[in-house]
């Protein structure tokens, strides 16, 4: 069974609202077999709607619109539906009356506007919406489906999660599609699709790489009958891929690696420190997004200023004029020095050129190095990274992780 799913409304494509409704209901369908090989998405135009709608009703099973639905002149969704499946509008006195009921209970002003609401196609029935005044809609034509849900997170969220999902499961397409995704850290994207090829050209399950930055993930999904044949599928690949990548592998699925590491610290009872400089806090925010990082994680330094790289974390006055703060050796008594003065097991710096001015030829922009310095003494590495500042500074805070997580041998 496929679907396609229609996002309606004109501030989408101005950039000005980000589609997170189709984001939703994409990671659900795959649950119930259904496969979703399109998204469109339409302004607030009827014309281009009802044409989007004949184009997905003529390649999908199942249409999904989202958004358009409200009481105002701009929500045309309804009538779109209503053109695309070549039949009328009538009004349904039941959503008519729910909808008095609704304002004359809140207090709000009617307006004969509101009423454009109880307007649906003809062959429609309406899904109720407990959480605003427009219904939802399911048009059932010869063996395909429309479904139209309002665009308001808080609308949309409960319809999914309750109405759609009942009517997935009902379709019983006999088919789940189960997905696991593989995290690895600090290798690139081609090393990894070199080690992968033979999977990637599977069937099923399929295998796609996605990278981000310091990280590529590795998606492998099954297409089974049910949960059980989907895990058989995917069980041996997962066990392949990671024989195949090795340490590189650091998670799966929700993990993340500040998390990961953060929980392996805890687990071996060791504090945790950094010392940044061009990141200025980016380590410690990335570190404390993860709960319970209080158990390793005490603090940092933001040595942004030599003086306080020397007074604070104990940089020798020799390594600042001699080498400069972008330098190895300071790396490494920023990282020693948090590690001693924050009293941890690990000390973690960062130091470098973001940009975008202040680059020299021998230390070029992007220039960071990282130290980490642990019970068995301090590893120092240096990266040129490329990019803007923000993606200079974010890259520093990943590989600073990633540098952890080599002194860690995890
Ligand atoms: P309303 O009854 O509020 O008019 P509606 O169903 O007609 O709802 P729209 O008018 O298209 O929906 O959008 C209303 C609001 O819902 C938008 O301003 C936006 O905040 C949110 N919204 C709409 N579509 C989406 C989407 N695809 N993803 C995320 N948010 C959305
Ligand atoms: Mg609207």
């Amino acid at each position: 069974m496929t679907a396609e799913i229609v996002s309606v409304g004109t501030e989408l494509l101005l950039g000005q609202i980000v589609d997170t409704d189709a984001v939703h209901l994409a990671a659900v369908l795959p649950e119930y077999g259904v496969v979703c090989h399109r998204r469109q998405t339409v302004g607030d135009n009827r014309e281009r709607l009802a044409e989007a709608l004949r184009l997905a009703l003529s390649r999908a099973d199942l249409v999904f619109t989202i958004g358009g639905l409200g009481p105002t002149e701009d929500d045309l969704t309804r009538e779109a539906i209503a053109d695309a499946l070549e039949e009328g509008m009538e009004e349904d006195p039941r959503i008519a009356e729910r909808l008095l009921k609704f304002f004359a209970m809140r207090n709000l002003p009617w307006t004969e506007s509101q009423l454009r609401q109880a307007q649906r196609p003809a062959s429609s029935e309406p899904i109720e919406n407990p959480n605003g005044t427009a219904p939802g809609l399911i048009c059932r034509k010869q063996a395909k489906f429309v479904v139209a849900l309002p665009g308001p997170k808080g609308e949309f969220v409960p319809m999914v999660e309750g109405p759609v999902r009942k009517l997935l499961a009902s379709l019983q397409t006999n088919q789940v599609i189960r997905s696991r995704i593989l995290k690895t850290c600090g290798i690139g994207e081609s090393w990894v699709e070199e080690r992968v090829r033979q999977w990637m050209q599977a069937d099923n399950p399929t295998v796609a790489p996605y990278a981000h930055p310091g990280e590529v993930h590795l998606r492998v999904s099954a297409r089974a009958k049910d949960d059980e044949e989907a895990e058989r599928l995917l069980k041996p690949v997962e066990a392949a891929l990671r024989a195949e990548l090795g340490e590189a592998v650091y998670g799966v699925d929700d993990d993340t690696l500040e998390g990961v590491l953060i929980r392996e610290l805890c687990h071996r009872g060791e504090k945790l420190a950094v010392a940044e400089s061009c990141t200025g806090g980016g380590l410690g925010e990335r570190l404390t997004r993860v709960p319970g990082c209080s158990g390793t994680f005490l603090g940092g330094i933001i040595s942004y200023s030599n003086e306080v790289k020397a007074r604070q974390l104990g940089v020798s006055g020799k390594t600042l004029r001699e080498h400069g703060a972008v330098s190895e050796p300071c790396a490494r008594e920023m990282a020693e020095g948090a590690r001693r003065s924050l009293a941890a097991d690990w000390g973690v710096s960062i130091t470098g050129i973001a940009g975008p001015d202040g680059g020299l030829e021998h230390k070029p922009v992007g220039q960071v190095i990282i130290g980490v310095a642990g019970p068995k003494g301090t590893a120092v590495s240096e990266h040129r990274f490329r990019g803007s500042r923000e993606q200079i500074r974010l890259r520093s805070v990943q590989w600073a992780l990633i540098e952890l997580r080599n002194a860690l041998g995890k």
